[in-house]
């Protein structure tokens, strides 16, 4: 590369993510295929218009790999129709939106606070802007999902579309039930599965194509461990051309085809045996790290999980801030991000809990005994709630990855 300063600062970037320990639950390593095709020179290319209706000359390859990525998406989510060109998960979601509403129509999505995204209708996004939200939140007591109370606001608040998904909930979501709750309102139903997109490919979790979902929305660069971009399903024929309409025209204008490309090869790499062990392990690893902090007597949100992630509330547990866990996480060359639990008095930017996941260390071949080490220095550095202390746990934190470098 001739930019040397962008080169010194890739292998500065290059050598933190090799020495950080990635605990961030929509992290993930990819592999050097997918790396290869972002950086290829299908970038070049512009390609509006989809496989063999482009606007523009010249598309006969860039039609055969995107028409790969649609058909091995489609094979691995065992869908009738899928838009792979949503740049994001976030633009995935508005193509979706775009297609099934107008503006001003009323949508339902789990609270920020409750584990949803900002893109489910919170405020500050286009979501909460251009449609009239309102937010379900879990269960006060347990923290799950309660489908009688989202029924019960549903039926009085009659959205058009009902948004199920999250990003910081670790339990199963029952599609089955959302879907009874949507049909008795009349409204659409979208599960967005950015975080689980992986394991619902791996038989980790239920897929919500198989209980009548609507649209799913998903990203490709958490669990799925592609290349940072968003996809789209259906099973509905004509909400599909719907679809593709809003992705583009709608929203977007040329799609990047050398993600979609790198999208392709995830697609083929997670339709694989191994990819379903990966999987596999990612929620035995998730199952033993959140296991050991409740041993330690942590507090984590609905004691448990049943997925790659958990959030412990390090307010309760250790009078800390998340934010302070954050910070001090890092001196032990940790990466985690703070997060707010359910009913959270403190602002997202503090927050009172940690979302800890097991999908990129796991890739990085890290087994249930290492989580477990991981989870006693952990622990200590929280406990110990001291600048130094934190910075002196950095060689055992190293020691416990140094096998998987060597
Ligand atoms: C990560 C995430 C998104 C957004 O993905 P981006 O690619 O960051 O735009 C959308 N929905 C959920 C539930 C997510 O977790």
């Amino acid at each position: 590369m001739k930019d040397q300063k962008i080169l010194h600062l890739i292998n500065k970037e290059k050598t933190r993510q090799r020495e950080y320990v990635e605990l961030i639950a929509s992290e993930n390593y990819v592999s050097a295929d997918v790396l290869e095709a972002v950086g290829s020179i299908l970038t070049n290319k512009y390609a509006e218009g989809y496989p063999n209706a482009r606007y523009y000359g010249g598309c006969e390859f860039i039609d055969q790999i995107e028409q790969l990525a649609i058909d091995r998406l489609k094979k691995i989510f065992n869908a009738k129709f899928a838009n792979v060109q949503s740049h994001s998960g976030s633009q995935a979601n508005q193509g979706a939106y775009m297609a099934l509403l107008n503006p001003g129509d009323k949508i339902m999505g789990m609270s920020l606070t409750s584990g949803g995204h900002l893109t489910h209708g919170f405020k500050v996004s286009s979501s909460g802007q251009f449609y009239q939200a309102q937010a379900y939140e879990v269960d006060p007591k347990t923290h799950e999902l309660n489908y009688e109370t989202i029924l019960a606001q549903a039926l009085k608040f009659k959205p058009k579309l009902i948004i199920c998904g999250a990003s910081a909930y670790s339990r199963i979501i029952d599609w089955g039930e959302f879907r009874k709750i949507a049909d008795k309102v009349g409204a659409y139903l979208l599960a967005d599965v950015a975080h689980i997109a992986g394991l619902i490919v791996a038989d980790q979790h239920p897929n919500p194509l198989d209980f009548g979902v609507d649209v799913v929305t998903s990203t490709t660069h958490k669990t799925l461990r592609g290349p940072r971009g968003g996809i789209i399903l259906t099973n509905n024929e004509e909400l599909a051309k719907k679809i593709d309409k809003a992705v583009f025209p709608g929203i977007q204008g040329g799609p990047l085809e050398h993600v979609i490309a790198a999208k392709a090869i995830a697609f083929g790499e997670a339709d694989t045996k191994e990819f379903n062990q990966y999987i596999e392990n990612v929620c035995l690893n998730a199952g033993a790290f959140a296991n050991e902090f409740i041993n330690l007597g942590a507090k984590v949100i609905t004691n448990g999980t049943d997925n790659h992630l958990f959030l412990v509330d390090v307010k309760t547990s250790y009078d800390i801030t998340g934010q302070r866990a954050e910070d001090l996480l890092l001196r032990a060359n940790i990466v985690v991000n703070k997060n707010t639990i359910p009913f959270d008095k403190l602002s997202p930017s503090i927050a009172s809990g940690v979302r800890f996941g097991t999908p990129a260390m796991t890739t990085m071949g890290w087994n249930q005994d290492d989580f477990i080490k991981l989870t006693v220095i952990i622990d200590k550095i929280f406990k110990t709630n001291d600048n130094k202390f934190a910075d002196l746990q950095k060689g055992q934190v190293k020691e416990i990855g140094k096998k998987y470098h060597e």
